[in-house]
């Protein structure tokens, strides 16, 4: 009986193809980054949090210091030294028209690390971002330029790849370069979900009204004397008559059910009739939020469901539709059974598919949603700037474009000075500016502001004219706050053969700079916010005798601490 369970579960094609060969790219221009075999840990355009994933990121089997190789001729053309993102990150420029990214990278070899060190003395920083001149650091296909980290962003060690156009600077899949790579396993589509095209309740939320589908039913039956449950698909689903489409929890596979990687290319066919059609190949550096439009930002927000909705939404300008007449919706209004297949494909060719078969019913199910609305609501136009405001504390501005479309959102006061901005299940594009104003005796402290949303995030702001104001990139509730202490520093080595190493915290708006000395001599350390560590061994060994160290460390708000030690060397 476990034949059946394998047919049901999903009709599966897989086979170890090439990528699909584009003649758009280049296909013998470039090698692996990586000495070896390249195990795929995450691919392009990942679905995460917020954003589409710029690259692929490639496993280093756990370590950290792997050989990081050019792959093409070029020339080092930006380099950018980060607490946060990419880390330590390394840019080159190619003749083909096209940059390599290489990221989270923990160190460099000599003549790079000179060129950045030599920089970071002259700037007294750490984090820089320089963009060398063309012909100073030139690389040779296959030259160690960088050793792989884990260093930014990055939860654990791996090398975050990726190849961008260079005049536009639009991330491409780097596995349609031609790059070899193992993936033999078929994409797996796990649940299938329902979205009615009611526009009322678009407005009034934000968001279409959707379901769950179920695909298989369970069927007592006796094997042996034995009675035994199994899967049996739904023929068929009732629904009332309307407008739909669909979305779907998918996730890939490259050499094992380990595997959690995204899928690029998708389709549904209605009675053989393609009626979506989503190649994701590329998109603009600008686009990077669009992902919360493409997603269910809803499901995503409710219940961490990672879903592509299959349809093009209001709002959604990314490149990855040629050509779809009904933008993914389709008509049911007769009572014959339709046969729906959702297809997903990865880039090497493997794919799998999914049967819907649907019949429209006069007493069919209907997918609809709770219409929240009341007087607090505001019809908010996307087409224009706005500023709103409640009462006279509080004001902020959606520019043009930031919604996604006319909503209608609410915002209002709350107990305290709380300030709730429409609804946090819809996404925005831009920041939106929030302002608060202050009274007359927080003015002498108007640069030591931060504000902070009700789960604790604090944002940065700029004082203006009686108000702070901060960039924000989500709905919810917002608030103001003080961020008047200073930052804490214990240290944990003290010139060990030159090496030092402290820990600095910060209790809200973070860490913002450092400054070490060594007799008023400023020294590089190095910084890995993860662990809260400032470490590093001078370049010289320090002379017999006393000397001062001081380490200065400033939060966001500019509160500075100093720690000043006088040491002895023998
Ligand atoms: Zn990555």
């Amino acid at each position: 009986m476990s034949n059946i369970l394998t047919i049901i579960a999903c009709f599966v094609f897989a086979f170890h193809l090439n990528a699909q060969t584009n003649s758009a790219y280049p296909q013998h221009d470039f090698v692996n980054p990586m000495a070896g075999k390249m195990e795929i840990i995450g691919t392009f355009c990942e679905l995460r949090p917020n954003h589409f994933h710029g690259g692929l990121d490639i496993r280093t089997g756990g370590e950290i210091g792997r050989p990081i190789l050019a792959i093409a001729d070029g020339f080092v053309s930006r380099i950018n030294i980060s607490s946060i993102g990419y880390g330590k990150a390394l840019y080159i420029t190619h003749k083909n028209g096209f940059t390599s990214v290489y990221a989270h990278l923990s160190d460099f070899p000599p003549e790079i690390k000179w060129y950045i060190e030599k920089n970071q003395y002259k700037l007294q920083k750490w984090e820089v971002e320089l963009y060398p001149e063309v012909d100073l650091l030139q690389v040779k296909q296959g030259q160690l330029v960088a050793y792989s980290g884990n260093t930014g962003g990055s939860q654990g060690p791996h090398l975050h790849f990726e190849i961008r156009e260079t005049k536009t600077e639009a991330p491409v899949n780097p596995l349609l370069f031609g790059l070899k790579m193992n993936d033999f396993m078929a994409p797996n589509i796990s649940n299938v979900y329902l979205y009615s095209y009611d526009t009322l309740a678009k407005r009034n939320n934000g968001h279409f009204p959707s379901d769950g589908l179920q695909l298989y039913t369970t069927q007592i039956i006796k094997v042996k004397k034995k009675k035994k449950k199994i899967l049996v698909p739904i023929s068929e689903q009732r629904l009332a008559f309307g407008k739909y489409a669909f979305g779907a929890n998918i996730k890939d596979f490259a050499t094992s059910a380990g595997d959690n990687n995204g899928v690029n290319y998708l389709q549904v066919y209605r009675d053989g009739e393609l009626i979506y059609d989503c190649k994701i190949e590329q998109f603009l550096f600008s686009q990077m939020r669009m992902h919360n439009n493409y997603i269910d930002y809803r499901r995503q927000k409710e219940g961490g469901i990672k879903m592509h909705k299959l349809f093009i939404d209001e709002g959604n300008t990314l490149p990855f539709y040629k050509t779809s007449k009904t933008n993914g919706w389709f008509v049911i209004n007769d009572t014959i059974k339709h046969e729906f297949k959702i297809v997903a494909k990865d880039v090497y060719g493997n794919t799998s598919y999914k049967i819907v078969n649907i019949r429209g019913s006069a007493t069919g199910r209907k997918i609809s949603d709770y219409i929240a609305y009341n007087k607090n609501h505001m019809h908010c136009k996307a087409s224009i700037d706005n500023t709103y405001t409640i009462g006279d504390k509080f004001k902020f501005t959606l520019a043009k474009n930031t919604l996604y479309g006319d909503y209608k959102l609410q915002f209002y006061k709350n107990y305290g000075e709380n300030y709730t901005i429409g609804n946090d299940m819809v996404p925005i594009d831009k920041r939106m500016d929030v302002s608060f104003k202050l009274r007359e005796d927080q003015m002498r402290l108007s640069s030591k502001f931060v504000i902070c949303n009700v789960y604790g995030k604090a944002y940065g702001t700029k004082y203006n004219n009686g108000w702070v104001t901060a960039g924000v990139k989500e709905f919810g509730t917002f608030y103001l706050t003080l961020d008047t202490i200073r930052p804490s520093i214990s240290a944990v080595v003290l010139n060990r053969r030159g090496y030092f190493a402290f820990h600095i915290n910060d209790n809200l708006s973070g860490i913002g700079d450092f400054d070490f000395y060594i007799d008023d001599t400023w020294v590089l350390l190095d910084y890995e916010s993860k662990a809260s560590l400032l470490f590093g061994t001078v370049p010289q060994p320090i002379s017999a005798g006393k000397h001062i160290v001081r380490l200065v460390v400033y939060d966001e708000r500019n509160n500075q601490r100093t720690f000043t030690k006088e040491i002895t060397v023998l």
